[in-house]
């Protein structure tokens, strides 16, 4: 039974678990309400930069999540019409030496997994499966509704529940997600039946017109996740619509035969409409405040929706410990310290998107040609120089 002490947490994926686990370390009771039995089915991969892995170190998932975890060695980017290497990220121990914290990969299901076994541990945490939560309604706590009548009262609560939220309408009823006309496709094949450059530790990344390509080893190697992204389909709620291999490779008509091969090798294809949401004014109302993708979604350029909404789960915890009997206060400055930091991943996601997706037409062309020799241009070490405001922050040691 929840006591009224308890910060309920409306959905268990990866921000709502990591939030349970974050004030579970600052000994506050958490109480996560989700609506499936905690499986993640989405079969994709996820990277997660040090900014992330500090994060999940502190909170004691970074060690179980470890044997599934793969190292990039670098990013290499390619030009998907040519075929040609552009430029080199590096990652592995140079970037570990640089922020403190490893870059890994690692397959959703296993991040997801590695989280609810450190929750189902926690002393403070309560896990409550088959949970949709409906209703939303405040007094001197919060009381919500789930679909089959229950409620659940605590002294506060997160909206963790995704894109698609149900707290946000409570709390922002004029925030509707949009369709930003893009797709991302993806799949998962075995590493030993790829040739190189597939095969190489490496996360591969390739732009083109109007669509990227990114592969990566996840299952500690053993697998690549692959996601393709076009400027195209669509607009479906979900991310595990099932999709013809045709639909996909339809996209890549004029790339060169490399990655197309690459295309052709992975067997089954899922598609994921990209969806955005408007910035909206406030992100809490009253003891209710909101976390991750119902807050702040990001497109999928960066690889970072999961990195803020795992380092939103420790602002926050920290933010309530320290005000732990006025949590309006401290939603109030958790919104102030994160949501700067949300924007402008937000906006250089974008930014990046556009920039792979050059090369439609005379003038677009053109720049793309100055892309590419400009990223040929900047050294390895500046390249990576250019991401310590992301992977540098939040600090070492706090
Ligand atoms: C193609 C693609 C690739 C990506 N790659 C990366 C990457 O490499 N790195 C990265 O950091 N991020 C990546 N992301 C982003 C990342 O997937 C999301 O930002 C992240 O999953 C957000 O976590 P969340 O906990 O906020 O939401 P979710 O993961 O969506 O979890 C929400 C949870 O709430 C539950 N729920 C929903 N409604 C209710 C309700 N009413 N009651 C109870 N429970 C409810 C759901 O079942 C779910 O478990 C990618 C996204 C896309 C589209």
């Amino acid at each position: 039974m929840t006591t009224p002490q308890a910060v309920l947490i409306a959905g268990g994926g990866i921000g709502g678990l990591a939030t349970a686990i974050a004030l579970d370390r600052k000994d506050i009771e958490a109480h996560i309400l989700e609506r499936s039995n905690f499986a993640e089915e989405s079969g994709a991969g996820i990277q997660l930069g040090p900014n992330a892995t500090r994060v999940l170190r502190r909170l004691g998932v970074l060690d179980a999540l470890e044997p599934q975890t793969f190292r990039p060695r670098a990013v290499w980017l390619f030009d998907g019409r040519t075929g040609k290497k552009l430029a080199t990220v590096p990652l592995g121990d140079v970037a570990e030496e640089r922020y403190g914290a490893p870059y890994v990969t690692a397959h959703r299901a296993d991040l997801h997994e590695a989280l609810r076994i450190v929750a189902a541990d926690a002393p403070h945490v309560m896990l409550t499966s088959n949970a949709t939560v409906t209703g939303i309604r405040e007094d001197d706590g919060v009381s919500i509704t789930g679909s089959d009548g229950m409620t659940w009262q605590g002294c506060a609560l997160v909206g963790a529940d995704g894109i698609w939220s149900t707290v946000r309408r409570w709390v922002a009823p004029d925030a509707i997600p949009a369709f930003t006309g893009a797709t991302a496709f993806r799949s998962l094949t075995p590493r030993d039946s790829l040739p190189e450059p597939f095969s190489l530790p490496i996360v591969g990344l390739w732009l083109g017109p109007r669509t990227h390509l990114v592969h990566y080893p996840v299952r500690g190697g053993a697998a690549v996740n692959i996601v393709a992204v076009t400027e195209a389909g669509e607009k479906e709620e979900g991310w595990n619509n099932a999709v013809e291999q045709q639909t996909v490779l339809a996209n890549f008509s004029r790339w060169t035969q490399t990655p197309i091969d690459l295309l052709d090798a992975a067997p089954a294809w899922r598609a994921w409409s990209l969806f955005a949401l408007p910035a909206f004014p406030t992100w809490s109302r009253g003891r209710t405040t909101l976390l991750g993708d119902a807050a702040h979604p990001v497109l999928p350029y960066l690889a970072q929706g999961a990195g803020l909404a795992i380092e939103d789960a420790a602002t926050l915890a920290e933010l309530l410990q320290q005000i732990r009997a006025e949590p309006t206060q401290a939603f109030a400055t958790y919104e102030t310290i994160r949501r700067p930091r949300a924007t402008r991943v937000q906006v250089v996601s974008k930014r990046l998107g556009r920039a792979y997706h050059l090369g439609d037409g005379v003038f677009s062309d053109l720049i793309r040609v100055s892309r590419n020799a400009i990223l040929g241009l900047r050294g390895e070490e500046a390249t990576l120089r250019g991401f310590d405001w992301l992977y540098g922050e939040p600090n070492r040691s706090g």
